[in-house]
C-alpha cells in the first residue's frame, strides 16, 4: 500500500476493523518513510464474484444488479419506502448469494430472496412482486398442462 502524502510503499497497520456489517474492513496505516511518518485510512471491500443465474430453461446469466433493482423499484413504486432501505434490501440479498459460495445457482433463488425482502420492506410491494414472478412461474406450470392435455385423447 502506497503511502498517499509521499508514494513511499514501507507503510504499516496500526489499526484494522470490520465496518459496514463486516463487508469491509477499515485499515489505519502509518508511513514508515523518514520525514513523512503521515497516517492515512483505507476501506478495502472483499471483492467476492457474484454467481451467475440458471434461468428455468437452463441458460446461464450473470448477475444483473440493476435489473434487480429495477425491479424493486417497479414493486415500491408509489410506497413509502426510502431509497436507502431498497438499497439495505439490495445488499442482503448480495450477501446471502454470496454466501452461498456457489459459482451459479438457480435465478428462483433470487426470486425468493427478494420477495423475502420486499415482505420486510412493504406488504403492497411484496404482494405486486409475488403476483407478476408468480404469474411466470404459473406460466411455466400453464404449459405443462397445455403439453399434458396435448398428449391425452379428447374425450366427448
Ligand atoms: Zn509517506
Amino acid at each position: 500500500m502506497h503511502c498517499p502524502f509521499c508514494g513511499a510503499n514501507d507503510t504499516k497497520v496500526i489499526d484494522s476493523r470490520l465496518v459496514a456489517e463486516g463487508d469491509q474492513v477499515r485499515r489505519r496505516r502509518e508511513c514508515l518513510a523518514s520525514g513523512c511518518g503521515e497516517r492515512f485510512t483505507t476501506f478495502e471491500t472483499a471483492e467476492l464474484v457474484l454467481p451467475r443465474l440458471i434461468k428455468s430453461d437452463g441458460s446461464r446469466q450473470p448477475f444483473d444488479e440493476e435489473k434487480l433493482r429495477a425491479g424493486m423499484q417497479r414493486a415500491l413504486e408509489k410506497r413509502p419506502v426510502s431509497v436507502e432501505r431498497l438499497e439495505a434490501a439490495l445488499a442482503h440479498i448480495k450477501h446471502k448469494l454470496r454466501a452461498t459460495g456457489e459459482r451459479e445457482v438457480k435465478s428462483l433463488v433470487v426470486g425468493e430472496l427478494v420477495m423475502g425482502e420486499l415482505q420486510k420492506l412493504d406488504e403492497v410491494a411484496y404482494i405486486r412482486f409475488a403476483s407478476v414472478y408468480r404469474r411466470f412461474q404459473d406460466l411455466n406450470e400453464f404449459r405443462e398442462e397445455i403439453d399434458r392435455l396435448a398428449r391425452e385423447p379428447v374425450k366427448e
